[in-house]
């Protein structure tokens, strides 16, 4: 297991953590707190503009560990399906211009009026299956994230690192998982599922579980505010060989998002140093 007491190259910004910030005060908050490594959702790499947000992190050396987020499979009819494919190949160009080492999808839940879970797992199957010829050409790593499973309905019918697995196995190639702590800390099977998942873990989220969590998406906690044994679960899958990143991904609508941006980095990097 690396030691992370004296390290601040492995710590990537997620940029749901600061929500507020652009790309650019991210990059130069980033540089402040030294920091090197950041993970950018979509919107704030599509406001600064492809060209200028390649540009940007380039100047900075800044390292990419993953662009937040594609996916979201499932639709009604062959037309929708079409719009996603489309947008998720506008995703993946996003992140071979910014040099991030993957694009992280999530699966999407089950069209409107739909009740055939099944179907939409089969949507997901096939909507990354479409995706992965234009991804492997662009040399962009897709990761499948699996969210926790009170999401299958509107956002992810993909929710456990064994099927996740099963997706990369069965697609080959060009496939990895996503490997978020606040989703997959619950799992009974955890340890042995990410034995299993090894070498298709390639990128690492890390956060809390807050107790109680007051709204299901919104009131993640910092890493060490909650009950996931994040040591424990970083052990695990370095133990597989993992040896990127770990992105601190929080959304938190009534408490990080309402502080000072650079006081969060800090708190992000003391905790990455003490908890993570
Ligand atoms: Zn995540």
């Amino acid at each position: 297991m690396r030691d992370l007491s004296n390290d601040s190259r492995l710590l990537a910004i997620n940029s749901a953590t600061v929500k507020t910030w652009t790309l650019e005060q991210l990059v130069d908050g980033c540089a402040r707190a030294g920091i090197s490594a950041i993970a950018p959702w979509r919107d704030i790499v599509q406001a600064a503009g492809l060209q200028k947000a390649g540009k940007l992190i380039r100047d900075a050396q800044i390292d990419v560990s993953c662009l937040c987020r594609g996916g979201m499979f499932p639709a009604a009819d062959a037309a929708g399906r079409q719009t996603v494919l489309d947008d998720n190949k506008r995703a993946v160009d996003e992140a071979a211009a910014i040099g991030a080492r993957c694009l992280v999808l999530i699966a999407g839940g089950l069209p409107k009026g739909s009740k055939d879970l099944g179907g939409a797992h089969a949507q997901v199957r096939d909507g990354l299956a479409a995706l992965l010829p234009y991804a492997r050409a662009a040399g962009v790593p897709l990761a499948i994230e699996p969210l926790h499973p009170m999401y299958a309905a509107d956002r992810a019918c993909v929710n456990t690192l064994a099927h996740a697995t099963d997706l990369c196995d069965e697609l080959g190639e060009g496939l990895g998982i996503a490997y978020d702590v606040y989703h997959v800390w619950w799992d009974p099977d955890l340890a042995a599922q990410t034995q299993r998942a090894g070498k298709r873990i390639i990128t690492y989220h890390v956060c809390d579980w807050l107790v109680p969590t007051k709204d299901l998406l919104l009131d993640r906690g910092m890493p060490g505010d909650g009950v996931i044994d994040l040591r424990h679960i970083r052990a695990m899958v370095e133990a597989t060989g993992y040896s990127g990143l770990i992105d601190v991904e929080i959304f938190s609508a009534q408490d990080w998002w309402k502080r000072d941006p650079d006081e969060v980095l800090r708190t992000c990097l003391k905790r990455h140093r003490t908890v993570v």
